[in-house]
């Protein structure tokens, strides 16, 4: 029989959501004997071989590589998950959202107080990616089918998600259940 497909990517994320994924410890090995990973930087494969039945996004999206990524992701995948409060809600990379952009690369790129950029060179190079007015949540940006909230949420939260997508039953989740510190 064949296994459920997962991938996973970080995009405007910090890889704590990964972390939380390798955070379910043994039950590792219990994963990997029921879905098959593709394309995700738990097994470094770059690119979709297959088609996908869930996704997995940590991170919003800050810049035009995220949103093509994202949109990639879709394209591919059957199911779309945002894993944690980043993905769901922009989560800390949002908070420049308040503040114009050109502020935020000056302060980065020539204001900042351990910046030292006598020439006020600002980065400027087709192959880099452009960055976005805000931080959207990917909800914004694509069709998300579930959410699992956190900052990051809980290994076993993820394990029962997991194994539910994985097998097509129905979870229903206790507002305990969430973690976020
Ligand atoms: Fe990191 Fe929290 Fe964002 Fe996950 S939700 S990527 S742990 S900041």
């Amino acid at each position: 029989m064949n296994k459920p497909v997962i991938a996973t990517t970080s995009l405007a994320g910090c890889f704590g959501c990964h972390m939380s994924i390798l955070d379910i410890d043994e039950k590792f090995l219990e994963l990997i004997e029921l879905v098959e990973f593709n394309k995700s930087p738990i097994d470094d494969i770059k690119t979709f071989t297959k088609p996908v039945d869930v996704g997995i996004i940590e991170g919003g999206c800050c810049n035009s590589e995220n949103i093509h990524i994202l949109k990639y992701f879709r394209d591919n995948c059957k199911i779309l998950v945002s894993l944690g409060e980043c993905a769901m809600m922009g989560g800390l990379p949002a908070m420049r959202n308040t503040i114009p952009l050109e502020e935020c690369i000056k302060e980065a790129y020539l204001n900042g107080p351990s910046t030292v950029n006598e020439e006020k060179i600002l980065p400027n190079d087709e192959e880099l990616p452009i960055i976005l007015d805000k931080v959207y949540p990917c909800h914004e940006i694509v069709k998300i089918d579930y959410f699992i909230p956190g900052c990051p949420p809980r290994a076993d939260l993820i394990w029962d998600a997991l194994l539910h997508l994985a097998t097509g039953k129905k979870l229903e989740l206790e507002y305990e259940s969430f973690k976020y510190d």
